[in-house]
């Protein structure tokens, strides 16, 4: 049983937040997990949860004093980058024990042939003229490639959008991505030529990227944004490692 009962805040929004939080509770810790309140219906989350921005690193230090918070644990998606520099920010002044948890990038294998670029807006500038493309990003996304009116975009979402697409020339593709062989049929059957996709780690959605290096297909992979100074661990046994480590 942990020493304390001062909670663990998990800053989350990401399956790896859910699973930690499930796992610390298990082992007796009190958890908050917190999100930012984007997704009307959230996946169910063990322990406690919490919705809302704080305002900024400040109102995040305070309410990491207010609440008595042991340890902070910012488990939010490698692109969210704000909410991690406040997360940082706000551990320092405060004092609290922090680490970070992230899914470790993918890296380029043999045989992958990607043009990395830092920005969606090089992304947008790096799709080659003709080019059909599988946009494989979210739909806030999209806006940016509205000005490619020379290029195809096949954009594959899991739900329709609730706006239509600001896109010239594209095909909308309600489906999951699948298998690797499954990909691969998709990137065939639509005479797809490139993929653009962020660089989000995991296995979830690489599949798409294993298909791409045996068909000779370019992925223009967005890269991660340079975080320096954050206490990273790649998965939630390191962190529970750390954790108990730090509160007993
Ligand atoms: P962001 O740009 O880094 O954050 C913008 C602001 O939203 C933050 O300053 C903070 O407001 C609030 N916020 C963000 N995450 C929060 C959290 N977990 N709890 C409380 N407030 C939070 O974040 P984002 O890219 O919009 O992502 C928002 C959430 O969606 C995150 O939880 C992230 O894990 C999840 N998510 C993001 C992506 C992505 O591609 N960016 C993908 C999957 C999931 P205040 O300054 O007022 O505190």
């Amino acid at each position: 049983m942990p020493a304390s009962d001062h909670p663990i805040l998990i800053l989350g929004g990401t399956a790896e937040a859910a699973k930690l939080a499930a796992a610390l509770v298990a082992l007796g810790y009190r958890t908050i997990s917190s999100l930012a309140g984007r997704t009307s219906n959230p996946a169910k989350i063990e322990g406690e949860v919490r919705t809302g921005g704080f305002g900024g690193a400040e109102g995040l230090a305070d309410y990491l004093r207010r609440e008595n918070i042991a340890l902070l644990v910012d488990a939010t998606h490698p692109f969210a980058t704000q909410i991690s520099d406040n997360a940082i920010a706000a551990a320092d002044v405060t004092g609290i024990p922090f680490v970070r948890l992230e899914r470790p990038d993918w890296r380029r294998k043999p045989g992958d042939i990607w043009i990395s670029v830092a920005t969606l807006e090089e992304a947008v500038a790096a799709a080659p003229s003709k080019a059909r493309i599988l946009l494989a990003l979210g739909r806030q996304h999209i806006a940016p490639f509205s000005k490619r009116r020379d290029v195809f975009f096949v954009v594959r979402m899991i739900d329709p959008p609730e706006t239509p697409l600001d896109l010239f020339d594209f095909e909308l593709e309600l489906s999951k991505p699948g298998k690797k062989d499954e990909e691969a049929a998709f990137l065939t059957r639509k005479r797809l030529t490139h993929i653009i996709c962020r660089n989000s780690g995991g296995a979830a959605s690489y599949a798409k990227i294993s298909a791409a290096r045996e068909l000779g297909l370019p992925v223009i992979m967005i890269e991660r944004p340079h975080r320096p100074g954050a206490h990273a661990l790649p998965d939630t046994d390191s962190v529970l490692r750390f954790v108990v480590e730090m509160l007993g």
